[in-house]
């Protein structure tokens, strides 16, 4: 079957044109545009969610408080997208690695991770995440020994999922905002752990 995918290009065009035409038809105000446009760009992305990753590192009561109930913090913390939906933090162990796929869609915490990575979306991940996760894994590069249990957690319109990754070796003595720039987009999906700092 031929992959019809739009190049990057295209997509541009478009949109541009979309825009022009619907500013001109005054459907679309241009500077509120901007601002949602700069909202994606700076108010949401992963650095939310590693803000709170990094604190219930260092915070055993944040923790707590975010394994028991993430939406709960999302919210005292005013983070957009909880009001009819649920959050649910997992917690990876040295036994137990979670990994997040929305099968049905692509059901994502956008306000906590910004923009899904395209494979998220795509329809052999969200098929293989539940069917051969750790053959996902492997390919992600992430080799798991036997023990480890691995959990899967499919995403809905009504619950989204937030990994919080196993704080890596080497880090201890950090302050929240050094442990949060260590924190990838993908670890908190469950597609990556985090390399231990210092010391080979
Ligand atoms: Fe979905």
């Amino acid at each position: 079957m031929a992959d019809h995918k739009p190049v990057q290009a295209d997509y541009d065009l478009r949109t541009r044109a979309l825009v022009s035409v619907l500013t001109r038809k005054g459907l679309v105000d241009p500077e509120s545009m901007d601002a949602v446009v700069e909202y994606h760009e700076s108010q949401v992305g992963p650095h939310v969610g590693a803000g709170l990753v990094a604190r219930s590192w260092v915070d055993p009561d944040y923790r707590r408080r975010l394994l028991a109930d993430a939406r709960a913090v999302a919210r005292e913390e005013n983070l957009t997208g909880f009001q009819s939906t649920d959050l649910v933090a997992v917690a990876n162990t040295p036994s137990v690695h979670n990994l997040v796929v929305c099968t049905l869609c692509s059901c994502y915490p956008w306000s906590l991770l910004g923009l899904p990575p395209t494979w998220y979306k795509d329809s052999a991940y969200r098929a293989r995440a539940v069917i051969e996760p750790r053959n996902v894994l492997r390919e992600f590069g992430l080799d798991l020994d036997d023990e480890v249990e691995v959990r899967v957690w499919d995403s809905t319109a009504e619950v989204r999922y937030l990994v919080i990754p196993q704080r890596p070796a080497g880090t201890e003595g950090m302050a929240v905002e050094e442990l949060a720039a260590l924190i990838t987009r993908d670890s908190m999906i469950g597609a990556e752990t985090l390399a231990a700092r210092g010391q080979q």
